[in-house]
């Protein structure tokens, strides 16, 4: 793999952000040949990991239900930790309420946060 053989070359605290920008730009081309863009585990907006700006009001789309408890017409607050993320809503305290959007939040972010640690 040519992308492995680069990652020797860079020092150990460089490594992580050679990883994130060779997902980040591999995921963005993906993107345009039709990736969902709700699966990706980079952020195009925010040009990170999924997990480290999904609690960023940008990441909530009543439209598609990611991030949004329907039932309130609220967003969902994120807790992310080392393995996992959860979705609670503020308003009737559900934890990640269960639809498919959500699901695909949560799933995104796991990803995002074993990817990040996987050096
Ligand atoms: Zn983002
Ligand atoms: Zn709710």
């Amino acid at each position: 793999m040519r992308r492995r053989a680069h990652l020797r070359l860079v020092t150990s605290f460089e490594g992580e952000d050679t990883t994130l920008t060779a997902v980040l730009s591999a995921e963005d081309l993906a993107e345009e040949l039709g990736l969902d863009p709700h699966a990706r585990v980079t952020c195009g907006l925010h040009r990170c990991w999924l997990h480290q700006c999904v609690a960023s009001p940008d990441h909530v789309i009543p439209v598609t239900g990611h991030r949004w408890c329907r039932p309130c017409r609220s967003p969902l607050e994120v807790f992310v930790d080392e393995t996992s993320a959860s979705l609670v809503c503020p308003v009737c305290g559900t934890g990640t309420p269960d639809t498919a959007a959500n699901r695909q939040v949560v799933r995104a972010c796991r990803t995002s946060i074993a990817a990040s640690h996987a050096q």
